[in-house]
């Protein structure tokens, strides 16, 4: 039986999936689950081009897409590049029917085209250009590339979008002659994108506003063909809050503005930073140039490294952004489904089943979506804070998979535990990473920060230093190791001393992780061990100039 609603995905794989196509994955995965078990949410590899399409962008797309949640419906995956043999079928019956033809223009010709229709003051419409019988026996004889085109009837087009309502689409002169099978042989996204949404039954499609226009070909195609067409919603733009586009090329932007100014700063020259980056000095000096290319996320992480910019000092663009910072999936989701749709009043936590059971393409917005990014982290806050342990466990083990360096992957699920319960109301798993790094560090490679030496233990004759060697023997004379034992001990040196506790607690703050900043400290000793305490303090005592 077919199904009610049939809603897909159908990314272009070139790397990670960016939150615009993430939220564009959610609204269509929302539409097919809250019809339940007459919905369906299909998933499409749209690979026809082949020089940017890779597997592993592929896999990288799929691996966003669980990390999500956002299961797909059908078991076996639609790539379009496996598909030629079905195009190439559809194409050949239309231009046997002179629906289509063959255009032999070379890419000088097109140019001249162009370049007339510029001096004309007109917009380039390209027609179908009569060519005669003997030219085309020639060009063919000569195996001359050419590209299909479809001869697209003259009208007015015009459609109602579920969202931007009635009246879309172009007047009759707009109309021209599309590409739909490229020089290469490989359909254009246009004829493959209308074959497939036919032959999948997909009845519903949501996707970006970008592709709003497009929607006049593939009605044109979809008449052709006798196929139905089907209900398109375009979403709303997403909008950084200082009112720029948000795009792909906003980290790019920062990481190229950050370099420029480290290479002046430090009169090195581009190829030194090229080098110092693993980078080919002409990829380095392309890029800065030029602000339409872009680093892949190995590229920009050596970089920043070289310039010393942190992962945390970028914008997130990618979901892998997202998920390398330390976000968790629910929050993200949560938040992205507000980008552009209203589920009604001012609700706006909510569930993934409470998400299904809201959504409605009539909750959808015309104006643009506004990407507000501390919005985002107050959603992740309360997300991390009302998940249960083994939840924030399983997402912190999740993090550090894709965050191999920090030495927390030696943790084990109880260290992981007891760390996520001392830093709670953290905003971002990464906080917990890097507030937690000098748990795992060795003793003697503990990197003490020298001005929290000089403030608080060198300061006022040494007083930290000294009262970081009796408490040293306090906790050196201790029978239990504990949390509550350690913290009534420094309780009842503080008495006796008559100090204020963070007169001792900072000095073995400073002592044991090298800063004045760390979760909870008695916690932080009993997770540390008797043995690693003591060390750590004799070391910093010892690092304590007179
Ligand atoms: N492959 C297209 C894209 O990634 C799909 C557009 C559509 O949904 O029709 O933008």
């Amino acid at each position: 039986m077919a199904s009610a609603v049939v809603t897909r995905f159908a990314p272009s794989p070139t790397g990670y999936l960016h939150v615009g196509g993430a939220r564009t994955a959610l609204f269509s995965w929302l539409l097919a689950r809250h019809h339940g078990g007459d919905g369906r949410f299909l998933l499409r590899i749209e690979d026809t081009d082949l020089a940017r399409s890779t597997e592993q962008a592929t896999l990288q797309l799929l691996e966003d897409l669980r990390w999500l949640g956002l299961h797909w419906d059908n078991e076996q995956l639609v790539y379009q590049s496996k598909r030629s043999h079905v195009y190439n079928a559809i194409i050949d019956s239309l231009i046997s029917r002179g629906l289509a033809y063959k255009a032999y223009d070379t890419p000088g010709e097109l140019a001249e085209m162009r370049k007339a229709a510029e001096r004309e003051k007109r917009s380039f419409i390209y027609r179908r250009r009569e060519i005669g019988d003997e030219q085309l026996r020639r060009h063919e004889s000569e195996g001359r590339p050419h590209v299909v085109r479809f001869a697209t009837p003259v009208k007015d087009y015009r459609f109602d979008d579920a969202v931007l309502g009635p009246g879309q689409g172009v007047a009759a002169d707009q109309v021209q002659d599309f590409v739909i099978r490229k020089s290469d042989g490989m359909p254009t996204y246009h004829f493959a994108v209308v074959v497939d949404d036919a032959e999948m039954g997909v009845t519903h499609i949501l996707r970006g506003q970008e592709h709003l226009l497009n929607t006049v070909n593939h009605i044109a195609l979809q008449e052709a063909l006798s196929y139905p067409r089907p209900v398109y919603g375009h979403l709303p733009i997403i909008m950084n809050l200082d009112g720029s586009k948000m795009s792909k090329r906003d980290r790019d932007k920062k990481i190229r503005d950050a370099v420029k100014l480290y290479i002046s700063k430090s009169k090195k020259s581009p190829s030194d930073v090229a080098a110092a980056a693993s980078l080919g000095s002409s990829r380095l000096e392309g890029w800065i140039k030029d602000s339409k290319q872009q680093l892949d996320i190995s590229e920009q992480s050596a970089l920043t490294h070289v310039i010393g910019l942190k992962e945390s000092d970028l914008p997130e663009i990618l979901v892998h952004d997202f998920r390398k910072n330390g976000y968790l999936p629910e929050a993200l989701l949560n938040f992205l489904a507000l980008l552009g749709w209203n589920p009604g009043g001012d609700r706006e936590r909510m569930t993934m089943d409470e998400m299904v059971q809201l959504f409605s393409i009539a909750g959808i917005g015309k104006s643009n979506a506004k990407f507000d990014r501390a919005k985002l982290l107050a959603f992740n806050t309360e997300a991390a804070a009302a998940a249960t342990p083994q939840r924030l466990v399983a997402a912190m083990k999740d993090y550090l998979s894709i965050n191999p360096d920090s030495p927390l992957n030696r943790a084990s699920d109880e260290q992981l535990g007891k760390i996520l319960e001392m830093k709670k109301g953290f905003r971002l798993l990464r906080e917990v990473d890097e507030s937690a790094r000098f748990l795992f560090a060795a003793d003697d490679q503990l990197q003490y920060d020298a001005d929290a030496i000089e403030k608080v233990l060198r300061k006022n004759d040494r007083h930290g230093a000294t009262v970081l060697q009796d408490v040293r023997g306090i906790l050196s004379a201790l029978s239990d190791w504990s949390t509550p034992s350690i913290e009534h001990a420094i309780n009842t040196y503080v008495e006796q001393k008559q100090l204020g506790l963070g007169k001792v607690a900072q000095p073995l703050r400073v002592a044991v992780s090298g800063t004045t900043i760390s979760p909870p400290i008695f916690q932080s000793l009993e997770f540390l061990g008797r043995a690693s305490t003591l060390r750590r303090i004799d070391r910093c005592v010892a690092l304590v100039p007179d």
